[in-house]
């Protein structure tokens, strides 16, 4: 479903990805791990088209979509929840989920699948006319993803969902996930720092050091991994 091919990636003269490569079937769960700094926010922004590879290619369904600008990545069925949720802290939650569904006209199914939403998240629909800023950091995070769902994508970039949530709050979002994935067939790309948490969930893991991919293995055979238990896993 998704290809990366020896993506690189600049910031000016610092290169964020080396030679990265990366696939995913559909209906997948799988996870990207590594430390701080190790390009795993970058190599989902190269993949919705807001930090374009210098070199590479990135296929969507065996489409080219390198280069391509975000909101046609986005019209193909890619969405993502970025890292610090960026929920828009004015609007009510119920308007934040009308944003994600803003490229649909579909007004039905928008209503289906708000209620679908609202399914997942009871507390939101309990809060649906509060401000999105006035949610706690767990909300927030429930509504970056329940907005991002309302695009309906066929495939889902969360990046580090489980960023300063307690403990009991991820694992209910992490279960989630894992129910969105069954239920709707929504593959899913996980970059986490907590490889603990990621690798319970995903079915596959990659593991990016310094810009590069250095190890890509089942998720079972990551956590047995004495280098990985080492360095991520905190073994
Ligand atoms: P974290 O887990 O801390 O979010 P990460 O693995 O997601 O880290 P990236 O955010 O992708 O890492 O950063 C990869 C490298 O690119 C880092 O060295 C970072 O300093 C650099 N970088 C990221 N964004 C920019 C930017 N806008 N301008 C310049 N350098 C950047």
């Amino acid at each position: 479903m998704l290809k990366l091919k020896n993506v690189q990636t600049f910031y000016g003269n610092i290169q964020a990805l080396k030679d990265v490569t990366i696939e995913i079937s559909e209906g997948e769960i799988i996870t990207l791990i590594g430390a701080n700094g190790a390009g795993k926010s970058t190599t989902l922004m190269a993949v919705c088209g807001i930090v374009p590879p210098r070199s590479g290619e990135i296929f969507f369904m065996d489409e080219p979509i390198t280069g391509m600008e975000p909101d046609k990545i986005v019209s193909l069925g890619i969405c993502q929840v970025p890292e610090g949720r960026r929920i828009f802290p004015y609007l009510s939650v119920a308007e934040n989920l009308d944003m994600g569904a803003f490229l649909r006209n579909d007004r039905a199914e928008i209503k289906k699948d708000m209620e679908y939403v609202f399914d997942l998240f009871p507390i939101l629909a309990e809060r649906r006319h509060q401000a999105g800023g006035t949610l706690s950091g767990g909300e927030q995070q429930m509504l970056a993803i329940s907005r991002a769902l309302m695009a309906r994508p066929r495939l889902l970039l969360l990046d580090e969902p489980s960023l300063g949530l307690a403990p009991l709050i991820v694992k209910q979002i992490f279960e989630i996930l894992s129910k969105i994935n069954a239920e709707n067939n929504t593959t899913i790309f996980l970059v986490e720092q907590n490889a603990n948490l990621a690798l319970k969930v995903a079915a596959r893991g990659y593991v990016m050091e310094n810009g590069r991919i250095t190890l890509t293995n089942s998720s079972k055979n990551l956590l047995a991994d004495e280098e990985v238990k080492k360095a991520y896993l905190g073994l």
